[in-house]
């Protein structure tokens, strides 16, 4: 961060302010301070007869690994609104959530995961701008090997284990870096 986004001051230093416990970054102009926190990303396990949507990744980081489809929530947008259009936006699916499925933080990249299981509303679906591919997959088709993000396997994992009558929600975390850099 070079300038203020308030005064257009490039007096912007990193500090605890007073009565905080992080450091902020604080501009000595006007004293605004810039509260930097976790991203969400929000995405669906949807289902269609005892699969699992998987979308093979047409962009970087991991292009070409199998991943749900999941993006960042946006302003103004409800955690399971956003996991639907990104499903839409990602693999062409329409569908309808059921329930919050997998919470999944990486502390070390400020991301929180939400994943919702989801009911696809028919079998259509297909590949997009952002998918290669996208594919209905029983547990013994998944690409263990091949998929993107640890959040995903987390998901899935859950998922086969516990199956989708389960009561509560997943909590899970990874405090590595993972194999991509942002
Ligand atoms: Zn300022």
């Amino acid at each position: 961060m070079n300038y203020c986004s308030n005064c257009g001051s490039n007096k912007i230093h990193l500090k605890v302010p007073e009565g905080d416990t992080y450091k902020r970054y604080v501009c000595e102009n006007c004293g605004r301070i810039f509260y930097q926190n976790p991203r969400l990303i929000v995405g669906c396990l949807a289902t269609f007869d005892n699969k699992v949507l998987l979308c093979k990744r047409a962009i970087e980081p991991q292009k070409g690994l199998w991943n749900l489809p999941a993006g960042f929530l946006e302003n103004g947008e409800k955690a399971e609104e956003g996991a639907a259009r990104e499903t839409k936006e990602e693999s062409r699916a329409e569908v309808k959530i059921i329930k919050l499925h997998a919470l999944y933080s990486l502390p070390k990249v400020n991301q929180i995961y939400l994943h919702f299981l989801a009911r696809m509303q028919n079998e259509q679906f297909g590949p997009t701008k952002e998918s290669l591919e996208v594919r209905l997959f029983a547990e013994d088709e998944i690409p263990w090997n091949k998929i993107a993000f640890q959040s995903t396997t987390f998901a899935l994992k859950k998922f086969f284990e516990f199956g989708d009558g389960y009561p509560g929600v997943h909590i899970g975390s990874y405090e590595g870096m993972g194999k991509w850099k942002f």
